[in-house]
């Protein structure tokens, strides 16, 4: 697990599947919980669930907007996630200021 040196919380487990855009922009006061997009994403082995993860991104730097993704081989790997996974390159951020982030504008 990596850690990441957080400016406002100290050294966190870095947030892995944050894209590099989204982590750039996470603490910019122009960032709001409207230019993020979640997908679910979930692994299965067979019927087996063997991880389910968020996956955050800027809404911006994605040409479609799927919430909800099922992952079954490494054919869905390619097809689903192909596009996605580069983005989480040099990405990655603070899970407490992304959690911030995502229900600071809720009320
Ligand atoms: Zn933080």
């Amino acid at each position: 697990m990596s850690l990441y040196p957080c400016p406002v919380h100290g050294e966190v487990a870095l947030y892995p599947y944050a894209s590099k855009q989204l982590s750039e922009q996470l603490n910019s006061p122009e960032t709001s919980i409207v230019d993020v997009h979640e997908i679910k994403v979930e692994f299965f082995d067979g019927d087996e669930l063997i991880q389910r993860s968020s996956f955050f991104f800027l809404k911006r730097e994605l040409s479609e907007l799927p919430t909800y993704l099922v992952i079954r081989n490494e054919q869905d790997e390619k097809d689903l996630l192909g596009n996605l996974l580069p983005k989480f390159k040099g990405g990655g951020c603070c899970p407490k200021c992304l959690n911030r982030l995502l229900v600071k504008d809720r009320a």
